[in-house]
Formats: structure tokens, sequence, C-alpha cells
């Protein structure tokens, strides 16, 4: 099975796509942690996107695409993908039918996070993650139960992104509405395109993700 995940900076894309990754033993395909894992090991690739991803602009459409084809050659034939935050541009929908026809794969679902954007705002600048383990935390509304130790693995190391702030925020939620929300159509020709409520309990939005699944 592949499966865009598609929605808003903040509409709880990467929360969901561990979650398949969990229950279903998926796999998550994210731009952003290759990216951000380009950056912190210094990659040529690294050294071009950090700029470009402080200001919260969008990386080249040849650089995603290149990282995503590498991603599904060193994945097993028979493992789903999750396509978390790729493709964001109509080139990069275009690229991707074409690497995943290269692997002969198809595209299953487009499933739609639809979000409120002035609530965006608040999560993603309240967000951390744990350092060791990656588990996703927000100020407001998701504290680890013992302050400052990770729920899941206990360790007491906490990151934020750099560009989880305020300015950043708005220039990814524009470079969003500008590029990204106009792909949706390409996809809705094809009835492959699921909506559903990102403002909702994770659980419930995980709950509805399975059940587009099931059908
Ligand atoms: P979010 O969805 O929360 O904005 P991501 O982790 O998906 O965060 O992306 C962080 C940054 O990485 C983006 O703002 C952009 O600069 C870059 N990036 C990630 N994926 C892509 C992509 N598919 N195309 C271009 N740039 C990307
Ligand atoms: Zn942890």
């Amino acid at each position: 099975m592949n499966i865009i995940l598609l929605g808003p900076p903040g509409a709880g894309k990467g929360t969901q796509a561990q979650r398949l990754v969990e229950r279903r033993g998926m796999r998550q395909l994210s731009t952003g942690d290759m990216l951000r894992a380009a950056v912190k090991a210094g990659t040529p690739v690294g050294l071009e996107a950090k700029a470009v991803m402080e200001r919260g602009e969008l990386v080249s459409d040849e650089i995603v695409s290149r990282l995503i084809d590498a991603e599904l050659t060193a994945m097993g034939a028979d493992t789903g993908a999750i396509f978390d935050g790729y493709p964001r541009t109509e080139a990069q929908a275009q690229a991707l039918d074409e690497i995943l026809a290269a692997h002969g794969r198809k595209l299953d679902y487009v499933i739609e996070l639809d979000v409120n954007e002035d609530a965006l705002v608040e999560r993603i600048t309240g967000r951390f993650t744990c350092a060791n383990c990656g588990e996703g935390y927000n100020d407001d509304y998701k504290r680890p139960a013992q302050l400052g130790v990770c729920d899941r693995c206990g360790s007491t190391e906490f990151k934020r992104r750099p560009d989880d702030n305020e300015q950043t925020v708005r220039t990814r939620m524009a470079e969003y509405r500008a590029k990204t929300a106009p792909i949706l159509p390409i996809y809705e020709a094809r009835g492959i395109v699921h909506q559903i409520n990102g403002m909702a309990e994770i659980d419930q939005v995980t709950q509805a993700i399975e059940t587009i699944l099931a059908g």
C-alpha cells in the first residue's frame, strides 16, 4: 500500500505516519526528516537546504524527489510507503508518479488532514520531541506525564525545530497554500482523496485513517 498524507504544517502528518508505522509495519518517508538528517550530517544536500528550511521556503524539487527515489530503492518491494511532506508541488507530484511506476508501485490513497490554520500556529510553536526516540509532545496539548521525562523511553533530552518559530511558520503556511494545496485536484480526479478532520483527538484521527485504509 502507498499513501500520501497531505495537510499544512502542523496538521499532524508525522504523528499519524508514526502510528501507521507501528500498527501496520509501513515505512514513513518524510522529506522533512530526510532533509534534517542531511543538515545534521553536513552533506552537500544539507548544506544547500539549511538556509532554505530556516526561512520556511521549499527546497528544490530535484533534491527531494531524489531523496524519495533513493529511499524507495532501499526498501523492500512489499513494504507499504507513507509519504509525509511529499509531494509539495505539482512538479513533485509528477515526479512521484514516475518514481512509483519505476518501482512497480501505485498510489492507493491520498488522505487530507483538514485543519484550522489559526490553531496550527499554536500547535507548531508549542511542539517539541524527545531527542532520543522522536516521540512528539506539545506545551499545550501533550506534555510528558512526568515533567522533563519522555513517556516512551525515559530520556530527559528534548529538542525543538529551528523552523518552528512564528515567522517561519507563517511562511510555511503560505508556501502550502500557494504550492501544495493546488496538487489536490490531480488526485481528486483519480478519486483517491479522502478528507478527515485533523482537529479531532489524535486517536480519533488515527481511527478515521484506519477506517479509510480498511475500506
Ligand atoms: P512541516 O510539514 O511541519 O512544515 P516538514 O518537516 O515536512 O515540516 O518540512 C520542513 C521543511 O523542509 C520545509 O519547510 C521545507 O523547507 C523542507 N521540505 C520538506 N519537504 C519538502 C518537499 N517535499 N519539497 C520542498 N521542501 C521540502
Ligand atoms: Zn523518548
